[in-house]
């Protein structure tokens, strides 16, 4: 699933490619058709993020709304240059306009949405370390309440949102914390360093469209190691390692199910 760093980014590039411009909406697949109908040939005003939910806000002066996108597990966006090739059935969203063009296959969310709507779905998600408007506190308030391991609450999109499996774990094994520390045994000064590697992480992660997680001194350069090889880019200390050796220590990295997810940590080096 891909994590809130791009979404952010999705939400720049519709931007770049769309705004303040008369889009042509169709649903080739049918699904968004009467939505699209609706929408035909009105502005894209602008694109919004928060985790992983994106929002494509049209036509504000007769305001049909926000195009509410979850992509889930499957969904993918490609964006091309005109002229558009024929959409395939499997397109839920298609924009395009004299420059450019946009599919949208595969979400679990495709859905034209009100403000109020819109505003419900910010309610009911936590900060998002790329949002000017978050509020870390936030997060470290249902932490601190909590028994569940950190590891477990960094996935939980109601506590923070945009974190997903690669971020945790590299964030984790930054500062050293075990997984399977409580929340509540969290420190205000451990979240205050986690959210502020978080915000700088996930920026570049936006910049670059991939994860890097490793500090200057462990690239492959500085290191004379090879460079990771992995569908997933960007150079980490643990996601997706098990059994490699650690970049700091030498010793196994391990993986567990944790949140449904794999979870990946060095236990030699994540012992706070
Ligand atoms: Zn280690």
């Amino acid at each position: 699933m891909p994590e809130g760093h791009t979404i952010h980014r999705l939400a720049q590039d519709y931007t770049a490619a769309f705004a303040r411009t008369a889009v042509h909406v169709t649903s080739p697949q049918g699904k968004f058709a009467d939505s699209a109908a609706l929408l035909d040939h009105t502005a894209l005003d602008t694109a919004d993020a928060h985790g992983k939910h994106l929002f494509l806000g049209f036509g504000a002066a007769e305001n049909p709304g926000w195009v509410h996108i979850h992509l889930g597990l499957f969904g993918k966006v490609t964006f091309g240059p005109t002229p558009a090739p024929p959409p395939t059935d499997t397109v839920r969203l298609r924009l395009a306009n004299d420059t450019a063009y946009v599919d949208l296959r595969g979400p679990t969310t495709c859905a034209l949405i009100t403000d109020p709507e819109k505003q419900a779905i910010h309610d009911r998600l936590g900060p998002d370390p790329l949002r000017p408007d978050a509020d870390p506190g936030a997060a470290h308030r249902r932490i601190s309440r909590s028994r569940s391991t950190i590891a477990a609450l960094l996935m939980d999109q109601k506590v923070i949102a945009g974190v997903g499996n690669v971020y945790r774990a590299e964030v984790l094994f930054r500062h050293g914390i075990d997984p399977y520390r409580p929340g509540r045994d969290i420190t205000p000064a451990e979240w205050h360093a986690i959210w502020h590697d978080l915000v700088a992480l996930m920026r570049e992660g936006v910049r670059n469209n991939r994860i890097d997680a490793v500090r200057p001194e462990h690239t492959p350069e500085a290191m004379n190691r090879p460079p990771r090889v992995d569908d997933h880019g960007g150079e980490v200390y643990v996601y997706r390692r098990a059994n490699q050796s650690c970049h700091l220590c030498g010793d196994p990295i391990r993986t567990a199910d944790l949140a449904a997810r794999n979870l990946f940590w060095c236990p030699t080096c994540q012992q706070q």
